[in-house]
């Protein structure tokens, strides 16, 4: 059996809450939280959860370009999608692990990916995220919804064969995730029909379609920069979060097109935090939940696989903070990440810390 136990101000609960403790690690999975009186000056979060990416898109970094969210990003002939078709499939691998391993770097254990380019183009991805500490969930197209964790449906306006696509998924037993709401409202309902497993953007959703959602209990990933970077909003109205908090919608964070946006989570909470007020709790609750849909829960609790990330604190201004889930948020403390601790593909991955028995 391998046991391993990390001692520091861990983040537990729903709102998250610091607590000092030792977390016992047995063969992966956390097997006891103990109360502390003193701990290191660490912090313990839980890892976080990407919850929707573009990642071939890397390959069209920042690329110069002007145009609405139709000439840049809309199958088939928005500008990405011309620049991945021309692009092979060594290029493409290459780049999503380049952009998989910042993601673990920026403290991320996973993330659902809206993979483009039907069955080979998911198998690109798998091959990219070999043997990396990170847990990719495959949302295919075109073909790649039946070989992959799912079908990611470019909104349903743009594709009308999804009623189709999406009885054979829940024949299989796969996932569902559509865009739906990015530039207005109108293809919410068609999705909303349709009884899917996750919602992405929401940017333009109005208060009964919020209810709706809220009463089916859909996740909602919202990605503000994408927004913003997009022009589908321009201000804290769109996407309107804090009525999704209020309905009692599980929001998710994603950071969309990697052409545009780095993945990087605690950028991504920084910015809506400023924009949307969210309270930090829920922003990084938000954050670090996982995909319950895709049986992946970071929270930090007994009996759940380990999935955190540990921040040293000590010779940092950060030791001044009078909120630590606050200071998480609000200052994307990126370089405090000491070690990271994830459990994948029925593996543990710690990195760099040493395996002894106490941290
Ligand atoms: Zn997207």
């Amino acid at each position: 059996m391998d046991e391993r136990s990390y001692s520091g101000m861990a983040f537990l609960g729903d709102p998250l809450i610091p607590s000092p403790v030792t977390i016992v690690v047995r063969d992966g999975i956390i097997a006891k939280i103990e109360d502390e009186s003193n701990v290191p000056s660490r912090w313990i979060c839980p890892a976080f959860f990407n919850a929707h990416t573009h990642l071939a898109d890397t390959v069209a970094m920042d690329i110069t370009c002007t145009g609405d969210l139709e000439s840049l990003v809309t199958p088939p002939h928005g500008l990405k999608h011309r620049i991945l078709a021309e692009s092979s499939p060594e290029l493409l691998t290459i780049a999503m692990r380049s952009s998989v391993t910042s993601m673990i770097q920026g403290g991320t254990a996973g993330f659902a990916d809206f993979r483009e380019g039907g069955a080979a183009g998911v198998s690109i991805l798998q091959n990219a995220c070999r043997d990396l500490p990170c847990r990719p969930v495959i949302l295919g197209r075109e073909g790649g919804e039946a070989v992959s964790d799912g079908a990611g449906i470019s909104s349903a306006r743009d594709i009308s064969s999804y009623a189709e696509v999406v009885s054979r998924m829940k024949r299989d037993g796969r996932l569902v995730a559509f865009h739906a709401g990015e530039k207005d409202s109108s293809d919410i309902d068609a999705a909303l029909a349709c009884e899917p497993d996750l919602l992405i953007h929401g940017t333009h959703a109005a208060p009964h379609q919020i209810r709706a959602i809220a009463d089916a209990g859909i996740p909602v990933v919202i990605c503000p920069r994408s927004n913003f970077l997009l022009g589908v909003t321009c201000s804290a109205d769109h996407p309107p979060v804090r009525e999704m908090l209020e309905q009692g919608v599980r929001v998710l964070i994603g950071t969309d097109n990697a052409m545009f946006v780095q993945p990087d989570i605690m950028q991504e909470i920084s910015f809506a935090h400023t924009v949307y007020r969210i309270p930090p709790a829920e922003l990084l609750g938000s954050a670090t939940a996982g995909l319950e849909a895709a049986g992946v829960n970071h929270s930090i609790r007994e009996g759940n696989p380990a999935n955190f990330n540990i921040l040293d604190i000590s010779d940092s201004n950060l030791q001044f903070s009078h909120d630590p889930v606050a200071s998480v948020v609000k200052r994307s403390p990126v370089d405090r990440i000491c070690a990271r601790v994830f459990y994948i593909e029925s593996k543990l991955i710690e990195q760099p810390l040493g395996g002894g028995p106490h941290v």
